[in-house]
């Protein structure tokens, strides 16, 4: 779809929670994303002209997600993807939520070395590689291992090595001297790049805010833009 027929369907439903994710997904820039059918309280737009404008767009809300219509499904993806020989998933989910498929697979690679560090030198409950870890099958003893085991990892990750947080510093210095531009906060808020000047996630910042600049009022785009940059909005 041309942006300027994304702009006219967009138009009447602008003011609706993450309107951004439907634009990437209807001009094709991120396939999918994580969203929520929501209309802002008090507003004029009804849940009717959200799924009128989701349906002329080609596009699909499933499970908390919206897509393009014919976007495979995770599972497919996890088949298809899946590191053998890590802890992480992290790059399935990457992938499946589109974003480079570079910054995908490093995250999940990196963060499956980090985990590892931590447990040969912080072992949970004596427990020193993730394969041994055993996971309660019970969802409430799961859902407490789980924080548990989590707040384990929270607690030692500053003293290992972090790729995640330390490419995400130097992207943040590199913002504010201006080598990478601002919009860059468009991903980062929920993606960390393979590299921190990782031409393909650049990129596809770019054209997030080029998309968002002509499918969208200028007023909208700008609390967009600065929710983004305060932190305020995520992916
Ligand atoms: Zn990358």
């Amino acid at each position: 779809m041309l942006p300027e027929e994304v702009r006219r369907v967009v138009a009447p439903i602008e003011d609706i929670l993450k309107i951004e994710v439907v634009i990437y997904a209807a001009l094709g820039t991120k396939r999918c994303s994580d969203f929520i059918k929501n209309k802002k309280s008090g507003g004029a737009t009804s849940g009717e002209m959200v799924n009128v404008a989701l349906t002329t767009l080609g596009l699909k809300v499933q499970n908390l997600r919206i897509s393009v219509r014919n976007w495979p499904s995770y599972e497919d993806f996890e088949k298809k993807f899946s590191i053998p020989g890590i802890c992480r998933s992290d790059n399935v989910m990457g992938r499946f939520l589109d974003i480079p498929s570079c910054c995908a697979d490093r995250f999940a690679i990196e963060g499956d070395r980090t985990d590892r560090d931590i447990l040969r030198r912080y072992p949970y409950q004596g427990i020193d590689t993730p394969e041994t870890i055993k996971v309660p099958s019970d969802t409430k003893e799961k859902l407490e291992w789980f924080q548990d085991f989590s707040a384990h990892m929270r607690l030692y990750r500053s003293h290992v090595f972090d790729y995640s947080q330390s490419t995400k510093v130097t992207v943040r210095n590199l913002m504010r001297r201006g080598t990478l531009p601002p919009e860059i906060c468009f991903l980062l808020c929920s993606y960390i790049p393979c590299t921190a000047l990782c031409k393909r996630y650049i990129a596809m910042a770019h054209r997030m805010r080029n998309n968002l600049k002509i499918c969208l009022s200028a007023k909208r785009y700008q609390e967009i833009y600065e929710g983004y940059q305060k932190g305020s909005l995520s992916l």
